[in-house]
Formats: structure tokens, C-alpha cells, sequence
């Protein structure tokens, strides 16, 4: 049995696999520019963050319908199971649909349709995070949170993805504070490619509670502090970051340094069709390259729990982390 943990960082739309992209491709009659599943997996081995939004961008085409977005629900659902995921935080990009004529409703639908049964089928919680497209403009985020409006009893929060320097979190000031005050809670990735000034943006001006990535606040002693003191919790993707060549080798991955300072750090798997592996992988791959011991897996494990959003059900948490300190290697 796999270690129990959160997924507090996945891209439901980075969980394409080439299998269900020919299946879905099929179904809705779109070409796809390959032949075989086996020449799509070739065009997985992309060589740098552009290539891999290309391809990304263009395998969307696939997804039209609710159903399609139910599918491919289902499939992470069912792969994160067998990795031990326990609670999952799902992102979605509505703006890489609508900008193709897919309405919000059809994908918010489709995944909640998956959702609502993940509990039962997976034994998995879930919950939902649209992401705003930040090489997008704030006047798109604003028309897409106000499209979102009639689907926020699905949605928990808001999030920032996509290319990101050159996009400060301050662009997103105005949706951000809509969104706070809507209820909504709020995520952004930040200090991945984008220096560590974009970290302290996101918490001083978006009013974030957690950071995607923020491996870069490593260059800034003072923000690490700050991070270690206010417990904010990061969420990292150790085999995103070797893919999309923010660090070289896993090997020099700072995770053991982030541990060591305090940093309330996390381990997910971004786009998990795209960057090698899903929750549980990511957990393996830090394990040999960093030489982790089990003690600190369990740390990790534990950090995904406590920076859950899982405050409206704190029995459910409590539980969660019961079964990690109960756990033997
Ligand atoms: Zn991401």
C-alpha cells in the first residue's frame, strides 16, 4: 500500500494520456497530427516549456464535451488511487477551452460529474481550482471568473498558471480581490520560472494562501524566513521541474534544503502525462535522488494534509493524518 497523501497541485488538462487523446480524438472526429499512439508518446519527449505548451495547447482540441472531461477525470482519478493520492486538488484552465468555444459549463459539469463520485469509485475528496491563464489579459480573467459565477458552488478557489515571466501576480490584482470577495480561496504559481519578488507579490497583493512551486524563494533568505514563519505552504513538482528545465537533475532539487528550513513544502505532479510520472512517482523520484529517509516522506506526506483546503471538514483531515502517522514503510 502506497503512502497516503494530497495532490495539492495537478492540471486535470496535464493528465492526458496519448491512449485517451486517440480515444477522445476518435469520438469527437478531430485530427490529431499523428498516426500512432506511439508517435504521439514520441511527441511527449518535448525539449523545453514552449514545445511542451504547444503540444499541450493542441491536444485540448480533443475535449468538447462533458464526457470527455468526465473521462479524463476518471482516468487521474484512477491512476492517483493506485498512488496512495487520498485528497486531490484539481486545477482547470477554463480559458484553454472557451478560447475554442467550449463553454465553462461544459467543463465544470463534465469534471463534477467525475467528482461527485471519486469518493466512492476512488476513495478520493476532492475539490476545485480554476486558474486563470496569466499570459492572458486581467480583463479575460475577470470575464472568466464572471462566467464561472453560476458554477462557484463547485469551484474552492482560484489559481494562476501558464508562462510566467513578463506576467507579475500584480497583473491579477483586480481578480483576485473579486474572487476573495466571492468566498473563493486563493492559489498562484509563482517563483517557478519567475524570480522570488513574484512570491511575495502573490501574498501581498493577490493575498494567496498557498504558492505553486516557489522553489525560486530560495534565493531570498528573508522571503524564507517570512514563508517558514507564516507557515505558507508550497507546492512543489520535482519531475515538472527537471522536465521543464528549471533545475538540471533532480539531484539538485532544493527540496531537502526547503525541509531543512522550515518551509512547509509539498510534492505533486503538475502535468503528470507530460512530465514522467504521477503523485506517487514524484514521491519516488525525490526519495532516490535526495536519499530521503522514510521519516521525512512522511513529512511530506503530511505537509500535503495540513495545506489541504480541507478547513469545512477538519474531521476528514484529522483522519487523513491519522492514517500517515499510522503508516509503516
Ligand atoms: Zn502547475
Amino acid at each position: 500500500m502506497p503512502l497516503p497523501k494530497a495532490e495539492l497541485h495537478l492540471h486535470i488538462e496535464g493528465t492526458l494520456e496519448p491512449e485517451l487523446a486517440f480515444a477522445l480524438a476518435e469520438r469527437n472526429g478531430v485530427a490529431l497530427p499523428y498516426a500512432t499512439t506511439g508517435e504521439l508518446r514520441e511527441a511527449y519527449r518535448f525539449s523545453d516549456l514552449q514545445s511542451f505548451l504547444d503540444l499541450y495547447y493542441a491536444l485540448m482540441a480533443v475535449l468538447r464535451t462533458p464526457e470527455d472531461f468526465t473521462a479524463l477525470a476518471d482516468a487521474y482519478l484512477e491512476r492517483a488511487a493506485a498512488q496512495g493520492v487520498r485528497h486531490a486538488e484539481i486545477f482547470f484552465d477554463p480559458q484553454a477551452h472557451t478560447a475554442r468555444g467550449v463553454p465553462i459549463g461544459t467543463v465544470v459539469e463534465g469534471l463534477a460529474a467525475s467528482l461527485d463520485r471519486a469518493e466512492e469509485r476512488y476513495g478520493i475528496s476532492t475539490r476545485l481550482i480554476m486558474c486563470f491563464l496569466r499570459d492572458e489579459s486581467a480583463e479575460s480573467a475577470l470575464a472568466t471568473l464572471e462566467a464561472a459565477k453560476p458554477y462557484l458552488d463547485r469551484i474552492t478557489g482560484v489559481g494562476l498558471d501558464s508562462a510566467e515571466v513578463g506576467h507579475p501576480p500584480a497583473k491579477f490584482r483586480e481578480v483576485y480581490e473579486e474572487a476573495a470577495r466571492l468566498g473563493l480561496r486563493r492559489v498562484a504559481h509563482a517563483g517557478e520560472e519567475g524570480p522570488a519578488e513574484y512570491v511575495r507579490e502573490a501574498l501581498d497583493v493577490l493575498g494567496v494562501e498557498r504558492i505553486d512551486h516557489g522553489l525560486r524563494c530560495m534565493e531570498d533568505p528573508e522571503l524564507v524566513r517570512r514563508l517558514a514563519r507564516e507557515r505558507i505552504p508550497l507546492t512543489l513538482c520535482p519531475l515538472s521541474n527537471v522536465r521543464l528545465r528549471v533545475i538540471d537533475t533532480l539531484a539538485d532539487h532544493p527540496l531537502r534544503e526547503m525541509l531543512d528550513a522550515g518551509l512547509l513544502v509539498t510534492v505533486n505532479s503538475d502535468d503528470p502525462a507530460y512530465f514522467g510520472g504521477y503523485a506517487g512517482d514524484n514521491y519516488d523520484a525525490v526519495r532516490d535522488a535526495l536519499a530521503l529517509d522514510p521519516e521525512q516522506l512522511r513529512v511530506l506526506a503530511r505537509h500535503s494534509f495540513e495545506a489541504a483546503f480541507l478547513d469545512d471538514d477538519e474531521p476528514r483531515r484529522a483522519r487523513y493524518l491519522s492514517e500517515v502517522e499510522a503508516y509503516t514503510f
